[in-house]
């Protein structure tokens, strides 16, 4: 079977039958707690932050995860991944949703041209929990400029297929070195202007794989999404 057909095939599989083909354990968003929820819960144990807060309505609060673990588990439209510009797998993330999805993955990332810095491309996400995967090409270091298109244009590719749960790793900050915290400001930052300015994203879920990222952005998220 084509990977035009296999990736159909599983768009349109009914979601028991699509089950039986996950590599590993499933979650969904509505396990996945709101950072209200998330603040309610574990705000004595979470260290104040020393920044400068900005308050957000609740309605775009409720629309922000952080949530710890693989996020080729994530049964949600779409995962994005920290993908290199050849597009054709990778170690870290891109390595675990490649074999996760199976090979029609790669195939069909092998007709895409590759991908610049700061572009986003979508293919199917065949095996994967997700629906969806929006590649995106991070910066090597710290290029705050680049690594904001990473997050823009994966959100704009997620909107124009009227895509509304998308869970991010921490583009760049693992083999391609960018610093962590910055790099979470960056996404944090970007991820709001977006909600701000496009009401049709249900959850932006930020997949932490590591606790040093958990503990980043619990601090940051009372910064850019203070609740009243
Ligand atoms: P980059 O080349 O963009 O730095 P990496 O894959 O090396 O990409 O790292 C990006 C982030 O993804 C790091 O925080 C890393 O810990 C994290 N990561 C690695 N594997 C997974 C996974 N299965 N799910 C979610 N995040 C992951």
């Amino acid at each position: 079977m084509s990977f035009e057909d296999e990736k159909q095939k599983f768009l349109n599989m009914p979601l028991e039958e699509k089950r039986s083909y996950y590599k590993s354990g499933v979650t969904t968003v509505d396990q996945i707690p709101t950072w209200p929820e998330y603040w309610e819960k574990n705000k004595f144990n979470i260290p104040k932050t020393l920044e400068n807060t900005e308050k957000v309505d609740k309605v775009i609060a409720k629309k922000i995860s952080i949530w710890q673990g693989d996020i080729t588990s994530l049964e949600i439209d779409a995962i994005v991944n920290a993908a290199n510009s050849s597009l054709l797998g990778g170690g870290g993330v891109d390595g675990a949703i490649h074999r996760a999805a199976g090979p029609n993955l790669k195939k069909e990332c092998a007709t895409l041209g590759g991908c610049r810095v700061g572009e986003a491309k979508i293919t199917g996400g065949y095996m994967l929990p997700a629906k969806y995967v929006i590649h995106t090409v991070g910066p090597q270091g710290e290029k705050p400029e680049k690594l904001r298109e990473c997050y823009e244009n994966s959100l704009t590719v997620a909107k124009e297929n009227h895509l509304r749960t998308i869970a991010f790793p921490c583009i760049s900050t693992g083999i391609y070195g960018y610093p962590q915290r910055p790099a979470a400001k960056v996404a944090l930052s970007t991820v709001k202007k977006f909600l701000l300015e496009n009401k049709d994203m249900d959850r932006v879920i930020f997949c932490l794989f590591l606790k040093t990222d958990k503990d980043i952005y619990e601090e940051l998220l009372q910064k850019y999404f203070t609740l009243d």
